[in-house]
């Protein structure tokens, strides 16, 4: 087939994930799509994939993503009439250490919070549904009913039929040598049989995505590595309905095919793919290939597969497949439209599970791409979640290979990466590492956590216990409710917007009302059309035509996007990032005030310096812009000071502090103490998904002003109608439990949500949770005042008592407990 002149949208690359998109495209009534597919179909990775396809990921919306995969491989053959070899077995998952026990418990509830069956088994459940295993080291093991493999190559061929019969052109041989652009916008694609018209382009070009997309500045950032799984010859004997295998302690899956096994493994020292030192993009003629095998790397995995299956031993081995994969620096594969160039779309990097993504995926991301935005949140693979230091590819290497290493190590709450730190630090950085820091690390930024007191190493110990550095947090933590604390906050990221016309862009842009003057400062939400909370963020007036943006480090390219596109058009505003240019020291506690005046000439009592507003303060030599904001319930101010004098201004406010008690202290202290306020968190308990009537923000919405502004109407739909949902606190009177999101809440013992955010309050001394209580006909006071409340924890359900005011009260210090 040859290619047409113009088209609808280009997708590139015909594996499993461009035949999905081009379906689904095709399905919402896009009939004028073409892929181009420079070998084969299926020719990359598609072709190699063992074809486990397992659903449960830790967001509730990916999981629904690849349920969608699950419903789609059973349904496609009688659609297209081409097989995709479905079977439904389920998936067995093994426990061998207490601790991997406690990881599938958590598991099994967060399944039970996202509508997905999960059971757990004893053992010697476990080896009837897997006779050929050793079950002898087990103590426990969970069951998916609904987990399954299929025919990697079958799924994406029957997918292309279906795209086909609905009008899509699927063009082989043709590789994709170009995109055309002109003032910045996609016109059309180069290609070898000629160029097409296009103004959208979808980049599922694979391992070769990378490469594809910087060739018009898109950074897609993955890495190959080599994977390799072997597949046996018939085994006698064994059953031809075995679910699908994973043995996480032992670093090897399972599958049956055609009587014998396919295993796999992650290995803890993976081998990146390409030249020297593995940065190098795949050749561009590596179609059905494969690299050779390598059995002295392979030589642990089959170590720990026969001990696990000792029939192995006298199973002839068909063939070690040794296949390359794109992999991506966090383990989540990437979606959605570039920040970098609009109309760009991106469905990449898939970590080894891209057959099991692959209905799901395609499916949101056509989705995306008719409407503009994502049909729900998919923050956990947008490609927005990306940054500076993914651009460079050592980083993203060693990043994506530390990942992969970890594939099936216990996943520990609160781990923090190890590869590829220190990256971006702030100029305090020395300061506080001499302090007994304990930095985590977001968007390449170094950040402490936690100080460690004389004597304690300022190391996170792994466990799903009480953590080790829980007595550290408290003491921080009691350290800003009653006298004041020093957070070095240098990683939000800042945007100016500046222009003629910016207080308009606001008006439209921002869900609060920015008609204020400079000075002021305004807590905000971003919505969508929809009513959801795209970003959460704090706006100050600078001047007339200038305001100051400050959210969080891990939004700085989300947020950015998003405000750049949504400025209406023809307005004169121009939004510039700035997050380089000044540190952030937040000075925070009831004495915040006696340390701020000892530094500063200026008036810095509540009437010269009321909440929410700024002023500009001369601090140790240095003009510093002060806002009176708070994220943690206390007196306090956000110091941006330009960089070349963070140091200075950190001393001062040290020296000043001493006699009123200040001390450093870290992200933990913030969460525990923002948890007992009640603000919310944007990812864990605020997103696109939940409007701000939902979230219990609506005091901060401008429903009442006549100002339209975007997500309005559908607020305003929103109000007349009973809320399907409402966001609650809980807490846990048994301050052993440990609470870490996506626990369940029940209700008179029926699921009706899970928790987005859990932690501990050290001022209340109980674990809190925030969950949206959910409720098809209505969630209403009455609902929420009355009913026997329940966490499920750990597949363990504990009594809860559920809250709607904040826990804490700065004015009163009263505690609620
Ligand atoms: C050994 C191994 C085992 C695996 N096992 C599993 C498993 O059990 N379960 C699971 O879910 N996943 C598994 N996977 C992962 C799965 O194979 C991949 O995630 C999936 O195939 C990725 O599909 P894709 O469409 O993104 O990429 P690909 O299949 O690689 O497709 C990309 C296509 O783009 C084409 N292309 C590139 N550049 C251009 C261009 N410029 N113009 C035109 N075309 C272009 C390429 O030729 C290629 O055909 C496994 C992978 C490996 C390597």
């Amino acid at each position: 087939m040859s290619v047409p002149t113009r088209a609808q949208a280009v997708i590139v690359g015909g594996g499993i994930i461009g035949c999905s998109v081009a379906y689904h495209l095709a399905k919402l009534g896009w009939h004028d799509v073409v892929l181009l597919e420079r070998h084969k179909l299926t020719s990359g990775s598609t072709w190699h994939a063992a074809g486990l396809v397992g659903q449960l990921r830790s967001s509730a919306n990916i999981t629904q993503v690849l349920k969608y995969s699950v419903e789609l491989y059973r349904t496609l053959e009688a659609e297209t009439g081409l097989a995709t070899g479905w079977k439904m077995h389920g998936g067995l998952r093994l426990a061998c250490t207490p601790d991997r026990l406690i990881e599938l418990k958590r598991q099994a509830t967060t399944a039970r919070s996202f509508g997905l069956e999960m059971h757990m088994l004893s053992p010697a459940e476990a080896l009837k549904l897997w006779p050929v295993m050793d079950a002898s080291d087990l103590v426990g093991a969970a069951f998916l009913p609904t987990d399954g493999q299929a025919n990697p190559a079958d799924i994406a061929q029957s997918l292309a039929k279906g795209a086909r019969n609905r009008g899509a052109r699927i063009v082989e041989d043709c590789p994709v040598t170009g995109v055309t652009r002109k003032d910045g916008r996609i016109t059309g694609v180069e290609t070898a049989q000629g160029a097409i018209r296009t103004e959208l382009v979808v980049n599922c070009a694979g391992q070769w995505a990378r490469a594809f997309g910087a060739r018009v500045g898109v950074n897609v950032p993955l890495q190959s590595v080599r994977h390799q799984y072997i597949v046996t010859e018939p085994i006698p004997g064994l059953p031809r309905d075995l679910p699908t295998l994973r043995d996480p302690d032992r670093l090897i899956y399972f599958k049956e095919e055609v009587g014998g096994l396919v295993m796999g493994g992650y290995e803890p020292n993976p081998i990146a793919w390409g030249a020297g030192d593995g940065a190098a993009d795949p050749p561009e003629d590596f179609a059905f290939s494969l690299l050779d095998s390598d059995w002295d790397h392979f030589e642990p995995t089959m170590t720990e597969a026969l001990a696990r299956v000792p029939a192995l031993a006298t199973a002839g081995v068909k063939q070690l497949i040794n296949g390359p994969e794109s992999f991506t620096p966090d383990g989540s594969f990437i979606l959605g439209e570039a920040p970098e160039l609009k109309n760009f779309y991106v469905g990449a990097g898939f970590n080894a599970f891209g057959i099991a993504s692959a209905g799901g995926a395609g499916r949101a991301l056509a989705e995306w791409i008719v409407a503009g935005e994502p049909p729900m949140d998919l923050w956990p693979v947008d490609i927005r979640r990306f940054g500076g230091p993914h651009r460079d590819r050592g980083f993203v290497s060693t990043r994506t290979l530390e990942a992969y290493g970890k594939h099936y190590a216990v996943a520990w709450p609160h781990d923090e990466p190890e590869s590829g730190r220190p990256l971006r630090v702030s100029p305090l950085y020395p300061r506080l590492k001499a302090a007994g820091a304990c930095f985590g690390s977001k968007l390449g930024w170094e950040r402490p956590n936690w100080f460690a007191p004389a004597g304690v190493t300022p190391k996170d110990a792994p466990g799903f216990g009480r953590p080790n550095w829980f007595d550290a947090v408290a003491a921080e933590h009691r350290a800003a409710r009653e006298r004041v604390v020093l957070f070095d906050q240098t990683s939000f990221a800042k945007f100016l917007l500046v222009g003629a016309d910016a207080a308009a862009a606001l008006d439209w842009i921002c869900a609060a009302d920015t008609r204020r003057p400079p000075g002021a400062v305004v807590y905000t939400q971003l919505l969508n059309r929809r009513g959801g909370i795209e970003a959460d963020l704090t706006v100050s007036r600078l001047a007339d035509d200038a305001f100051y943006f400050v959210t969080g480090t891990g939004f700085a390219t989300r947020d950015f996007t998003w405000i750049r596109d949504a400025i209406p058009a023809g307005l004169d505003a121009r939004l510039i990032d700035v997050t380089s240019a000044f540190a952030v020291l937040a000075l925070m506690g009831p004495r915040a005030r006696d340390v701020l005046s000892a530094v500063t000439d200026a008036d810095v009592s509540n009437a010269a310096f009321p909440f929410m507003s700024w002023r500009e303060l001369i601090i140790a030599g240095a003009a510093v812009r002060a806002l009176r904001v708070t994220y943690v319930g206390e007196l306090g101010w956000e110091l941006h000071v330009p960089v070349e004098s963070a140091g200075a201004v950190y001393d001062a406010l040290m020296a000043a502090g001493a006699r009123h008690g200040l001390v450093n202290a870290g992200y933990r202290a913030i969460e525990s103490l923002r948890l007992e306020k009640g603000y919310r968190a944007w990812g864990a308990d605020i997103g696109p998904d939940h409007t701000p009537l939902e979230a219990g923000l609506g005091f901060a919405v401008k429903l009442k002003t006549e100002i339209d502004f975007q997500g309005r109407q559908a607020l305003l739909a929103q109000q007349r109608a009973p809320l399907r949902k409402r966001l609650a606190c809980f807490t846990v009177d048994d301050p052993t439990v440990v609470l870490l999101g996506r626990e369940t809440i029940l209700r008179d013992g029926e699921t009706v949500g899970w928790l987005g955010s859990g932690g501990f309050g050290h001022s209340v001394g109980r674990p809190i949770g925030y969950g949206y209580v959910r409720r098809e006909d209505g969630v209403d006071a009455d609902l929420l005042r009355s009913g026997r409340w329940e966490l499920e924890v750990a597949a363990e359900r504990v009594k809860a008592t559920l809250h709607m005011a904040p826990l804490y009260d700065p004015k009163s210090a009263r505690v609620r407990g």
